[in-house]
Order: structure tokens, then C-alpha cells, then sequence
């Protein structure tokens, strides 16, 4: 089982794909956001989560949160101004006398995270797909990767956000070329990405973003309103995290009311807070700095050369997005309803999820498995490929073909099912074969019909049937769609390295079969119709006849083919008295 994983600068969440659903896995208290926040005591397990955010308001210097900013960093980057290591080398972070690394400090809500979907299954998930910012850079993307593995995944795939959250809204079933604007505000970061959609992959076209804008910034101004509001000064670091805690709590409560009361008892010594907040105040105060948001858009939209009317969506992402006053923006900014059919801080880990079952090979990539990946076909006379359905058909599809049998007095066809772009069979898969038996008959007067159809599910259904006695066989091939893109790749290159020569095999075989349909033909034909010949005429035909065998036994392509040809020339006038014999 492939778990999909946000691994959030404010919250995390994990999900599975569970009997055919993607599902996201709730904590004991049934809480499926998971605060991105390590508390360390002096000893014992470092305590994540919610429990570690209560813990930040009583220790702030022993509890990290927003490691995912410093996460592959070195001292000297952006983000790690304040925190003065030495430029150059990774950034580390200083607890109980020890250093950790992000990557160390993010192990702790990976291991969270698995702990929590452990408990939910009953069963080990040691499997995982991470995502990450679009702008993640290698050491970004490694240290992530690194992080999973300190927590006991093997991270399957590193994704990147916009791309995970088009798929949970299920935009890989848009149209080829379709354009998706992502808009992701959530606690810390705001990303805007622009997507298009490429033979059912998702291309980042372009993305901008603020890493210093988010939800917390909303929370401080907030906190700045309460404060006024309730005639306070600055509080000491703890007091003032509790203000932040409420303000957020009140924000979120103003997406959906349009009024609260935030209540801080004892704030400060004997002093209590109690201030009602309106919808519109906190927008009033928030605006400036959702506003920021829209130079941001209209310079990822311009990098991707495109204009807000050639988006066909807008995809909301981060639980910033559930106010009205970002919806109203995001609306006025690109001239679109923005899509609100998933809950935005859901978005992402369902895509890793999503992209976990696609790995696992439990759901199609519907739009990457939309077509054949390779042609599909049945051996013919001689070893060669009889394609009947090419690459790139799509499916569902159906066809058919007529074969008979090459030999006199045979008394079945064997149908090898092959796949694959070379010209000889041998050098392609087989995916199965079957015998469809017929009575014994002359060369040539067997007909068998064999029919391919691939349904919907991508499993192919090869029927075989005579059509002189109405036998029929049918198999079934499930692997006829689902190829590694790797052996996809490795069949087409094969077949580009050896076109030439498998050309040539191909053309030889067919002149071969001809040739050993020609040559006792011919044979008969002089015995019968001999005497009625010149001598040059007939010795001309001996001559070019052994020139086919030894053309034949040299496999020189282009000898046999002129040797045929010259036969073909010496036998007119017999083939003429054949004819004239058979009409009189
Ligand atoms: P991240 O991607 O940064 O890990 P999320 O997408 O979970 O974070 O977004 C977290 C932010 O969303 C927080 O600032 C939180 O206050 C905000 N948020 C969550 N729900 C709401 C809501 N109903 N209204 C406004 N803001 C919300
Ligand atoms: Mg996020």
C-alpha cells in the first residue's frame, strides 16, 4: 500500500487508497489536519501535532514549527536569515545542546503520520509519495525524500503540489492542452502555478510565488485588531502566541460567520480579553495583504504567455482559500469562477494518494492509458507481426482481421497475440497464444477470423473463430495496456534502431513466401504445359527457377527479389496457356 502524503508548512496529512476509494486517515480525535509542529522535551519522544502547538505557547524555544521553509537549505538562504549559522554550510537546528536538520525535525511528523494511518489500517505503511512545492529545487526535493526515509518510508515518488492537487480535482480527464491555474494560499506560502495538461501529464507552464505570505500573516494582523480594539501593548512571546491562536481561530470562523467573540481569559495578569469581531473589520485589515497575491498571478499567467481567458480552470488549494474575501479576489483576478468542488487544504494529499494508486497500478491513469501504448497484433506465415490494432488507438476499440493457412492439409491455426513495434514476431512480446483447430483443407481455403477488442478497463479479448465450422476461442490478456512507460520506450527506441533491417527481414520474408509459392507452381505448370513451349523458353524458366533457389538459400534480399522478378518475366507465356487452358 502506497500512502500519499502532505507534508504541509502548517499542516500535514496522510491518506491510503482504500477499496477503491481515496481516503485521508483522521487522528484519535478525528482530526485529519495534522499541525506541522515538533515539540522536543528535554527527554523523551518529541511530541507532534496539535499537542505540539499547545506546547509551542509554554516552550517556544523547544518547539519548531514551518520547518518545511528551511528544509535542503544552507545558512545565507532565503528564510535562514535570523538564524545565524554559518553561510554555506546546511542549516541545523539547536536543541537540548544537540543540532537536527529539518530533514531530522520532519522525519518526527512523517513518523506521526504513519503512526496515525498504522493505527487506522491495523497494517504496516512503509510506502509512500510525498509532495513538495513546484519551486523545490534538488536539495529541496532530496531533503524531503531524506526526511521519509528517517521516518521508515520508501518514498516512491516525490510530487509537486499544483500537479497532486489538479489531480484530486480531477483535472487529468480535461481535454489534451487544457490550462489550470493552481492558487495555493495556506499558512505560510502562497503559490500560484499554471498548468497544462500534456498527454495526461501535468507540465508546470510557470509559477510565482511569496514564501513570506500566508495565513499567519492574516493572523498577525488580526492580532494587531484585537489588540487595538482591546487598548493592549505588546505582549512577551508567549502571551502573544496565545493572541495569534485566537486570532487564527477567529479567522477561520469568520469564512463561514460574520461575526465571533474572541475571549482570552487572563491575557495579561488579571486582564481578560473579550472583543466581538466582525467578517468585515478582519477583511478590512486582511485585504492589503490577500491583495498582494494578484501582481503574483498576472506575472505566472504572463510567464506562460496566456491569458485569464485561455485558463479553463481555477483551482483553489490551502485552507486560506476558504475565505470569501480570497475567493472574490481569485474571481476578480482571473474573470473565472474559481473550482471550489474539493476542500483546499484536502486537495494535495489526495492527489498523493491519487498518484500512490496510479504507482500501484489500482487506478488507471485514465487519461495516460486513455490509448494503446503499442501496437497489438498476431503472428503471420513466416514469423512476421500482423498488426490489428496500432499504437495509439484509443479505447476502448475493436477489430478484425481474416487469416487462412499457409499449408495444405493443416488442421489448425496456432494464434500467437503479440505486442510490440519491430516487423518479426520474434522480436516482439507475446502475450499469449492459443490453437483454434479447423478440418484439414486445401492450402489457402481455411478461413479464421480473429478479432482484438480492448474494453474500457484496458483488458484485451482475442477471438479466434473458423468460420466453416464455427469453433471459436476466446482469451483474455490483461496486460495489453498497462506497460511501464520505461518498456514502452525501450520497444520504440528498438524499433527506430532497427528499422532498417528489420525492413529488410520483413521484405525478404514476404519474397520468400512467394517464392515458395512460386516455385512448384511453376513446376507443375511446365510439366503439364511444357511441350507446348520453345526450348530457350523452358530453359530459360529452369534457369531463372534455380536462380530464386540459390537467391533464396544467399537470403540477399534484393537478389531474390530481381530473381522473382525474372521468373515472373520467363513465365508469361506459360502463365498465358495456364489461363487459356483453364477457360477453354
Ligand atoms: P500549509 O499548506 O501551509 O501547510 P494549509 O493549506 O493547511 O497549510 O493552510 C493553513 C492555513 O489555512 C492557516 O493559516 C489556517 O488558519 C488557514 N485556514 C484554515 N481554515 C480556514 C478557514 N476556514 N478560513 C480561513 N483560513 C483558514
Ligand atoms: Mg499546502
Amino acid at each position: 500500500m502506497i500512502a500519499g502524503i502532505d507534508l504541509g508548512t502548517t499542516n500535514s496529512l496522510i491518506g491510503v487508497y482504500e477499496s477503491g476509494f481515496p481516503t485521508l486517515l483522521a487522528d484519535a480525535e478525528g482530526k485529519r489536519l495534522i499541525p506541522s509542529v515538533v515539540y522536543f522535551p528535554e527527554k523523551g519522544i518529541p511530541v507532534v501535532g496539535r499537542e505540539g502547538l499547545r506546547m509551542q505557547a509554554f516552550h517556544p524555544e523547544c518547539t519548531f514549527s514551518s520547518v518545511k521553509r528551511l528544509i535542503g537549505r544552507r545558512f545565507g538562504e532565503e528564510g535562514t536569515q535570523n538564524l545565524g549559522g554559518t553561510v554555506g554550510s546546511p542549516v541545523t537546528l539547536p536543541i537540548h545542546g544537540q543540532n537536527l536538520t529539518p530533514e531530522e525535525v520532519s522525519s518526527e511528523i512523517l513518523k506521526k503520520l504513519k503512526s496515525i494511518a498504522e493505527e487506522r489500517l491495523g497494517a504496516a505503511v512503509d510506502r509512500a509519495v510525498i509532495t513538495v512545492p513546484a519551486y523545490f529545487n534538488d536539495a529541496q526535493r532530496a531533503a524531503t525524500r531524506k526526511a521519509g526515509e528517517l521516518a521508515g518510508f520508501t518514498v516512491e515518488r516525490i510530487l509537486s503540489e499544483p500537479t497532486a492537487a489538479a489531480l484530486s480535482y480531477g483535472l487529468d480527464r480535461l481535454q489534451e492542452n487544457a490550462k489550470v491555474a493552481v492558487y495555493d494560499l495556506g499558512g505560510g506560502t502562497f503559490d500560484l502555478s499554471i498548468l497544462r495538461l500534456d498527454n495526461g501529464v501535468f507540465e508546470v507552464l510557470s509559477t510565482h510565488g511569496d514564501t513570506r505570505l500566508g495565513g499567519d500573516d492574516l493572523d498577525e494582523a488580526i492580532a494587531g485588531l484585537i489588540l487595538r480594539e482591546a487598548g493592549m501593548g505588546s505582549l512577551n512571546i508567549e502571551r502573544s502566541i496565545r493572541l495569534k491562536q485566537a486570532a487564527r481561530a477567529a479567522k477561520e470562523t469568520l469564512s463561514t460567520q460574520e461575526t465571533t467573540v474572541v475571549l482570552l481569559p487572563f491575557l495579561e495578569g488579571e486582564k481578560s480579553v473579550e472583543i466581538p469581531l466582525t467578517r468585515e473589520q478582519v477583511e478590512k485589515v486582511c485585504a492589503p495583504i490577500v491583495a498582494r497575491t494578484r501582481a503574483l498571478c498576472l506575472r505566472a499567467l504572463e510567464d506562460a504567455g496566456l491569458k485569464s481567458e485561455q485558463l479553463d480552470q481555477v483551482i483553489l488549494v490551502g485552507g486560506s482559500t476558504r475565505m470569501p474575501l480570497v475567493q472574490k479576489l481569485v474571481a476578480e483576478v482571473f474573470d473565472k469562477e474559481p473550482n471550489l468542488s474539493q476542500h483546499p487544504d484536502e486537495a494535495v494529499a489526495l492527489g498523493a494518494v491519487l498518484q500512490g494508486a496510479i504507482l500501484e497500478g489500482n487506478l488507471r491513469n485514465v487519461a495516460l492509458l486513455d490509448v494503446t501504448p503499442l501496437s497489438l497484433g498476431i503472428e503471420t506465415f513466416g514469423g512476421l507481426m500482423n498488426v490489428i490494432i496500432p499504437r495509439n488507438t484509443t479505447i476502448p476499440a475493436k477489430a478484425g482481421e481474416m487469416f487462412t493457412n499457409a499449408v495444405a492439409g493443416q488442421s489448425g491455426m496456432k494464434i500467437k497475440v503479440l505486442q510490440g513495434e519491430r516487423e518479426l514476431a520474434m522480436d516482439n512480446w507475446m502475450l499469449g497464444s492459443f490453437e483454434i483447430p479447423f478440418p484439414p483443407s486445401q492450402k489457402g481455403a481455411a478461413r479464421v477470423g480473429v478479432q482484438f477488442s480492448i474494453d474500457a478497463d484496458g483488458i484485451l479479448h482475442v477471438l479466434a473463430r473458423d468460420t466453416a465450422t464455427g469453433i471459436e476461442k476466446i482469451v483474455e490478456i490483461k496486460s495489453a495496456v498497462e506497460v511501464s512507460d520505461e518498456a514502452v520506450e525501450a520497444m520504440l527506441a528498438g524499433s527506430l534502431e532497427h528499422a532498417f533491417e528489420d525492413m529488410d527481414a520483413r521484405i525478404f520474408t514476404e519474397a520468400r513466401l512467394k517464392a515458395e509459392e512460386m516455385l512448384p507452381a511453376v513446376e507443375s505448370a511446365l510439366e503439364q504445359l511444357g511441350s507446348e513451349l520453345s526450348e530457350p523458353e523452358v530453359l530459360e524458366i529452369k534457369k531463372q527457377s534455380s536462380e530464386v533457389i540459390s537467391a533464396l538459400a544467399s537470403k540477399e534480399t534484393n537478389r531474390l527479389k530481381q530473381a522473382l522478378t525474372a521468373l515472373d518475366h520467363s513465365t508469361q507465356t506459360l502463365a498465358t496457356k495456364l489461363i487459356e487452358r483453364a477457360m477453354g
